[in-house]
């Protein structure tokens, strides 16, 4: 399957250098996620499909930086489909005329067809594209080289969720990885086992924290990250929150008001 990778002309503090966007072309032209409809990014589109017309576009979840480009590029190639997973409150920001995608349902793209895989965590709506006669998983924010995924707990994250869609991509078994945000990812395997090992670190510290009489997010926030940049406090108490959230649900950690301690 031919990739011709589309950089969204977007960087800054949320998405690094920028998203990456990939356009499949061959007889089902479709293009991986929207961007932000930058201009740049829309003659870069323009000038990948050359004389072809633009099929589908299939977004991998709702955040701006992946879904926010749609209208831009629905007003330039108003013939082609918008496509993801639902997620109603968000989906309805964008007045393009969504299609359903279905876990596991098996899409026509480029020459050939790409697996939709739904890995929540992230955001709830979060789905991963696999070419299983190339091996590529298209992984979208699943993973970013460099650094972890944030788990917004109080806006969809879900950290069970996204442990349990890590495994899912480790039993693919893709041979490699390209993100909406980073390098190609050419060992898979490798940056998985990290990531699990990495949230079982945190869980161990949080659980400890809380052992140790820190009772509110912010107490273990200030345990767990030392000389932390006033304004990634949030990102960090969210990342607790998540943790804490994943541990009540497994019975070992209950809250009383802002409170929490181990069960
Ligand atoms: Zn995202």
């Amino acid at each position: 399957m031919q990739i011709i990778r589309i950089p969204g002309f977007n960087p800054g503090p949320m998405t690094g250098a920028g998203n990456n966007t990939y356009l499949l072309p061959g007889r089902t032209p479709t293009l991986l996620d929207a961007a932000t409809g930058e201009a740049a990014h829309l003659s870069a589109l323009a000038e990948g499909l050359g004389p072809d017309r633009l099929v589908q576009v299939l977004v991998t979840h709702a955040h701006q930086d992946h879904a926010d480009g749609s209208e831009p590029i629905a007003a330039r190639w108003p013939d082609a489909a918008f496509r993801k997973m639902p997620w109603p409150e968000r989906d309805r920001a964008h007045e393009v005329a969504w299609q359903p995608i279905a876990d596991d349902e098996l899409i026509p793209a480029g020459d050939g067809a790409l697996r939709a895989v739904h890995t929540p965590g992230h955001a709830p709506d979060h789905l991963c594209f696999f070419d299983e006669a190339g091996g590529t998983l298209f992984s979208a924010d699943l993973v970013v080289p460099g650094t972890t995924v944030v788990i917004p707990a109080s806006h969809g994250g879900s950290l069970s969720q996204y442990l349990a869609s890590l495994r899912r991509v480790q039993a693919l078994a893709p041979a490699r990885m390209l993100p909406a945000h980073g390098e190609p990812i050419d060992d898979p395997q490798a940056i998985l086992r990290e990531y699990i090992e990495h949230r079982q670190r945190r869980e161990e510290q949080i659980v400890a924290a809380l052992r140790a009489g820190a009772g509110r997010p912010e107490d273990i926030v200030d345990r767990l990250y030392d000389g932390l940049a006033p304004a990634l406090r949030g990102m960090a108490r969210e990342s607790v929150v998540a943790h804490l959230i994943k541990l009540a649900e497994e019975g070992r950690a209950r809250s009383e008001g802002p409170e929490w301690e181990i069960a």
